[in-house]
This record gives C-alpha cells, structure tokens and sequence, in this order.
C-alpha cells in the first residue's frame, strides 16, 4: 500500500502486554482506526502499523499485540526483542489483571527485553465502567513508580486518553538517545519497509551489559 512506502525518522516497535481480556486488541484498534468493536478473540501475535508525526519527526509505529498468545503464556523473546517501548495493560475493573503485572509481566520483560533503556508505560483500561473498579488509580501510581513507568488510565471503549497512551510513550521514547541509536532497532529512514524489525542479532548486543 502506499502507506508502507511513507518516508520516517524513525521506526519504533512498541508491545502491548498483560492478562487475556484487558481490552489490549481493543486499544491498539482505538488507536488505529476510528471504531470500537467487540472483539471476537484471534489466536496468534499480530502486530500494526501507523504513522504519526510527534516532537518534530515523523515516525513509524509497529504495534505488537499478543492477540491471545498470553493465554498459553507462550510468548518468546522475539516478541519482546527490539522493542523500544512497552505497554503494560490491565484491567481496573479485575485485580488479578493487576497484581499478575508484577508477578509475571514485569518479570518477563526482565528476562527478555533487549534495550535496556526500553519504556514502560502502565496502563490502567476500562476506566469507563467506574463504578465496577477494584483498582484505585492511586495504587496504579505507586505501581509505575516502584516499577519505573510512566502511568495513564484510559478507555479503550470511550477512546479517553487512549492517544495520550501513545503519544506519551512516544515522546518518552524520543526523549532516551539510547533508544535512537543505530545499535537499537529505532531503524533510520527507510530500512523497514515490509515487515517489522524482529530477531535482528544487531539488536540483542544491548542487554549484554
Ligand atoms: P485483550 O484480550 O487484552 O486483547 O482484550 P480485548 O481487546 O479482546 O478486550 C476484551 C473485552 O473487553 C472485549 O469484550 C472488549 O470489547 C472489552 N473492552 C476492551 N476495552 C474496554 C474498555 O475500555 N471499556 C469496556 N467497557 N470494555 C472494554
């Protein structure tokens, strides 16, 4: 499509993680088209592309979703390797979607994450069913500030705050030279076009410290 032949400064690859059912298909749709629809699950991880021009430059987003894959805790390291930032969702309607982020998510992205200065951002969705939440935002707060994140709660469903997700991971990420450099995956210019950055042996020296 012409799409994919779009001129950038820079490729991001961006992950979205957590429990089955916290509205992370949902997000990514909310943030790349203009339509909320009831998902029927998908089996395998899929990933979309949008560009967006933010802090000056013009930027190419690859956005992974597990797209069910969590269930079966079968995601790999291919998932999470060259991923400049990483959304972590749960849902605030269900304390396990929350309590789970530090008892497993946070931990595989220890193991697995390939540059280290990769941004977390913890996402609190369905913020819209306010009088069903377990999860207080205060608790969401402490959270990303034990676990170094940058925090938001929106929803997916009314699209609040939904874009603010993005655009502050982004703004982050362009705000960390680390994640910028040739020897990370934030590929210049037009090098991706086709398919997204994934088992690049270039990018996995970055954990080697
Ligand atoms: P995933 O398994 O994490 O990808 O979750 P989905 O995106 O498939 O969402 C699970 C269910 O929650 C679906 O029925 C969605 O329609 C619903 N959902 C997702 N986000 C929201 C939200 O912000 N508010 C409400 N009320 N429902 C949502």
């Amino acid at each position: 499509s012409s799409t994919s032949q779009q001129e950038f400064d820079y490729l991001f690859k961006l992950l979205l993680i957590g429990d089955s059912g916290v509205g992370k298909s949902t997000l990514l749709l909310s943030f790349t088209s203009d339509t909320f629809e009831d998902l029927s699950p998908t089996i395998g991880v899929d990933f979309k592309i949008k560009h967006v021009t933010l802090g000056g430059k013009k930027l190419k987003l690859a956005i992974w979703d597990t797209a069910g894959q969590e269930r079966f805790r079968t995601l790999t390291s291919s998932y999470y390797r060259g991923a400049q930032g990483i959304i972590m969702v749960y849902d605030v309607t269900r304390r396990d979607t929350f309590t789970n982020l530090a008892d497993i998510w946070a931990k595989e992205i220890d193991l697995y994450s390939t540059n280290q200065d990769c941004i977390k951002l913890l996402v609190g969705n369905k913020v819209d069913k306010e009088s069903e939440r377990v999860v207080s935002k205060k608790e969401g707060i402490d959270f990303a500030r034990e676990y170094g994140c940058l925090f938001l709660e929106c929803s997916a469903k009314t699209r609040v705050n939904v874009e603010q997700c993005f655009e502050e991971l982004v703004l982050k990420i362009l705000d960390t030279p680390s994640l910028l450099s040739e020897g990370s995956s934030g590929v210049k210019k037009n090098i991706f076009k086709e398919s997204p950055p994934q088992n690049d042996a270039s990018t996995t020296g970055c954990c080697s410290s």
